[in-house]
């Protein structure tokens, strides 16, 4: 039996204890990135968000089942249906095709979220090859009769729609009175959404499918509905995002997909990150002003002091980047791994957390962790248990790692249960982490490499590989890229 816990339903604005519609298997449905720019610090923190529900589900016993889209196609520079399309103007400013920048950009994204120690979704689905589910959808809303055609595209009426707006809390007539100037002159509501487009507004639009309404390209909403469905069913569990999607994007899937179904609710809990805000502005992708992963890797910093930073705040309140912030919380994360490391030094039985370890040769499992540390691991259990208080469960953590009358077998066995969840893979970290030197050294030898295999000088790139085995490092090469590791002598 899974264990009990509450999560923030932004549908019904309270804490519910969740209960899945089957027994404990859970759909998550999560909105994934539009791949036509590297995603910014604030997109990734999302990701760490859900990668933390994720993982909390799991820790707590229930079976998950992570779906998460690729935008690439439709995704207009206003959510609402305006500006420009978002892989286009990639594609032009960067002189490529737009199924380059979408390969390039997919890439970049899945480097960023192993670099982050996020789990993989169980399922990745790219949304140009789901266009007929889009069109199948499509034809499922105009049954039910909530489109119209108007201007070469196909828009959904969201006037047939007796709960629109539900999620966000306004409902129509609010939304009327308080929405912008309308510049599709197609449409009959501001807030009617294009479900099928076969009219570009721009030239050059190379993404295009034949449909029942003429040859044109899919709106970026339906895209989510469609997938989420067709893998998790036309009922699921959690559908998450970043907290704008609330008031457009969520809204109007819902209004599809139920319109679609006749079912409600289409999805049981919707989960919403807070924003990361720079210096008290938004970070967004289409105003060039953002940070990547890599800005952060270039100043020095590992990728998991940027995870350790978002654990710091819970994930509904808006968290301020800066890099003073930043430095804290690297400090913090490498006292944290300087002291596994030397509990690990102390008792070389702790030496490796890898599978042996794991399975609980040298470790306990978490049924045999007892005292102390039991008692720690269940106010952990118990603040995660409150809509994911990772904060609080960090405090915990963090008491563990200095609580002294623990025995080392049964502390180190209840950090590696916690990293679980908290995912900073402390417990597998070698002591050359904590020497940047050699770190440096290798990057450099391994970029190297990296340049003479571009080149096919393999020769070379063999050399490479020798010059770092005589430093002990052994290096292994995997779809994203070499990884290193020192050799255990
Ligand atoms: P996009 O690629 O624009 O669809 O964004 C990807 C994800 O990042 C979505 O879930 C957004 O809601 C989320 N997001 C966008 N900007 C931020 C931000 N500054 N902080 C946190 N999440 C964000
Ligand atoms: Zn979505």
């Amino acid at each position: 039996m899974p264990l009990p816990l509450r999560l923030f339903n932004t549908l019904t604005r309270g804490n519910e204890p969740f209960e899945p519609l089957n027994d404990d298997r859970v759909g998550l449905y999560t909105c994934g990135p539009t791949v036509y720019q590297y995603a910014h610090i604030g997109n990734l923190r999302t990701y760490i968000f859900e990668d933390l529900l994720a993982r909390t589900l799991r820790f707590f016993g229930y079976q998950v089942k992570q779906v998460m889209n690729v935008t690439d196609v439709g995704h207009l520079t206003d959510d609402a249906d305006q500006g420009e399309d978002k892989m286009l103007k990639g594609a032009r400013e960067q002189r490529k095709s737009v199924w380059e920048i979408a390969e390039f950009y997919k890439k970049a994204f899945f480097k960023d979220l192993e670099a982050l120690n996020i789990s993989m979704p169980d399922i990745i689905c790219m949304a140009t090859e789901h266009i007929q589910d889009m069109i199948d959808l499509i034809l499922r809303i105009e049954k039910a009769g909530f489109t119209y055609r108007a201007g070469g595209n196909v828009y959904f009426d969201v006037a047939k729609s007796s709960d629109y707006g539900k999620l966000s809390g306004q409902m129509r007539e609010d939304l009327k009175a308080g929405a912008r100037i309308v510049v599709d002159v197609n449409k009959r509501n501001p807030h009617d959404f294009v479900l099928w487009f076969t009219r570009s507004k721009f030239e050059h639009q190379s993404m295009l499918w034949d449909s029942p309404w003429g040859r044109g390209y899919p709106g970026w909403h339906i895209e989510c509905s469609a997938m989420s469905m067709k893998y998790l069913g036309e009922q699921f569990d959690i559908h998450c995002g970043g907290i704008d999607h609330v008031a457009v994007h969520h809204t109007n899937e819902i209004a599809q997909s139920e319109a679609a179904t006749g079912k409600k609710p289409w999805v049981k809990y919707w989960l919403h990150g807070e924003f990361l805000v720079l210096a008290r502005e938004k970070m967004a992708k289409s105003s060039g002003n953002f940070l990547t992963l890599s800005t952060l890797v270039d100043r020095g910093y590992d990728p998991l002091d940027y995870r350790y930073f978002c654990l710091g705040a819970h994930y509904r309140s808006p968290l301020q980047f800066s890099f003073e912030a930043l430095d804290a919380a690297r400090s913090g994360r490498l006292n944290l791994v300087e002291r596994v490391l030397r509990l690990r030094q102390d008792h070389p039985q702790l030496k490796t957390t890898d599978s042996a370890a794991l399975a609980g040769e040298t470790v306990p499992s978490p049924e045999e962790i007892t005292g102390k540390a039991a008692d720690l691991m269940r106010s952990f259990r118990n603040d995660l248990a409150e809509d994911l208080n990772v904060p609080k469960a960090l405090a915990w953590f963090w008491e563990l790692i200095k609580e002294e009358g623990v025995p080392p077998e049964q502390k180190f066995g209840a950090l590696v249960e916690m990293d679980r969840v908290l995912g900073l893979g402390f417990a597998s970290v070698e002591p050359e982490e904590l020497d940047p030197q050699l770190k440096e050294e290798v990057e450099a030898l391994i970029e190297q490499r990296e340049q003479a295999r571009r080149r096919r000088d393999y020769g070379r790139a063999d050399e490479i590989r020798d010059q770092l085995r005589r430093k002990g490092v052994v290096l292994e090469d995997t779809p994203s890229g070499p990884r290193w590791k020192k050799e255990k002598l």
